[in-house]
C-alpha cells in the first residue's frame, strides 16, 4: 500500500463488526477512504452469517462506509452505500423501496444492478435469498474439512484474503487490508503470511497493520454500543472447539 500512495482507497476485509471497531477507527485517523467487503464463508451457520452482516451493516451505516458483500455466485452487491445513510438511519422504507425496483426483468433472479455490480440495497426475503446464494459454504466446507488446526485456518484465511485481493484489483482500489489483525486468537503470523501472498498474486498492495493492541478497547466500544458479539471464531469446527471449553 504504501507503494500507491496517492490512492488512499482502501478495501477492508471484515470478519465482524465488533473487531471493525478500532480497526475503522484507525484507518480512518490514517485518512483512508474505506470500503467494508464481508467475504466469510467459513462462519456457521448461515443464521450466524446473516447476524454477523446485519451487525456489520448497521456498524457501517452507523460510520457511513460503504459495505459489498457476496450475493450470489461470483457477484457482488452493495449492501449500505453513504449516499443512503440518512434514510437508513431513520428507518424510512429504503429497503421496500428499493427491493421492489429491483425486480429482475429476465425472470432469472439477478436485478440487473446486481449482475452489474452497482448499488443494490436489499433487505428482508430478498437479502436472504441472495446472501444465501453468495454465502459460499460448499466450497468452503469442502476445502476446509478433514484439516485440523492450523491448516484448516490456512485454507480459510487464504480463501478470504484471495478473493479480497481479486475484488480489490479489479475495482480499483488502492489496496487491501483486513481486521482479522486486531484478533489475538488468530494465528497472527500465518495470516500476515497469506495476506501478503494474495497481493502478490493479484498484484495489488496489502496495507498491513498490527492491530493487535487495539483489541481490547474495541471489544469494549463494542460492548458499550450493544453490538452483537459471537462466542467462537466462525467455522463450525471453532464452534464445536469453544463448546468443549
Ligand atoms: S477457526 Fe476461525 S480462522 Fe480457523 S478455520 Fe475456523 S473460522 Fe477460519
Amino acid at each position: 500500500m504504501e507503494k500507491n500512495k496517492n490512492n488512499k482507497s482502501l478495501l477492508l476485509h471484515v470478519c465482524c463488526a465488533p473487531c471493525s471497531v478500532m480497526c475503522v477507527q484507525s484507518l480512518k485517523d490514517e485518512g483512508f477512504d474505506l470500503t467494508a467487503f464481508f467475504f466469510n464463508p467459513n462462519i456457521h451457520p448461515f443464521s450466524e452469517y446473516k447476524k454477523r452482516m446485519e451487525t456489520l451493516r448497521a456498524f457501517c451505516a452507523a460510520e457511513n462506509i460503504k459495505l459489498i458483500a457476496p450475493l450470489k455466485d461470483g457477484l457482488f452487491g452493495v449492501l449500505f452505500s453513504p449516499q443512503d445513510q440518512d434514510e437508513f438511519l431513520s428507518g424510512k422504507t429504503l429497503n421496500e423501496r428499493r427491493d421492489s425496483s429491483y425486480s429482475p426483468p429476465d425472470g432469472n433472479g439477478v436485478p440487473d444492478s446486481l449482475s452489474q455490480n452497482k448499488n443494490v440495497f436489499l433487505s428482508g426475503k430478498t437479502l436472504n435469498r441472495f446472501a444465501a446464494e453468495g454465502y459460499g459454504l460448499y466450497n468452503f466446507l469442502s476445502a476446509a474439512a478433514g484439516r485440523p488446526y492450523p491448516a484448516r485456518c490456512a485454507v480459510c484465511y487464504e480463501t478470504r484474503l484471495d478473493e479480497t485481493a481479486r475484488f480489490a484489483k479489479e475495482n480499483g482500489y488502492g489496496g487491501f487490508s483486513t481486521t482479522l489483525f486486531i484478533s489475538p486468537y488468530q494465528n497472527h503470523g500465518l495470516l500476515k503470511t497469506t495476506a501478503e501472498t494474495a497481493a502478490e498474486r493479484y498484484q495489488t498492495a496489502l496495507l498491513y497493520r498490527d492491530f493487535r493492541a487495539l483489541f481490547r478497547e474495541g471489544q469494549s466500544r463494542a460492548k458499550a454500543a450493544e453490538m452483537y458479539m459471537q462466542k467462537y471464531c466462525g467455522c463450525i469446527f471453532s464452534e464445536y472447539e469453544n463448546a468443549k471449553k
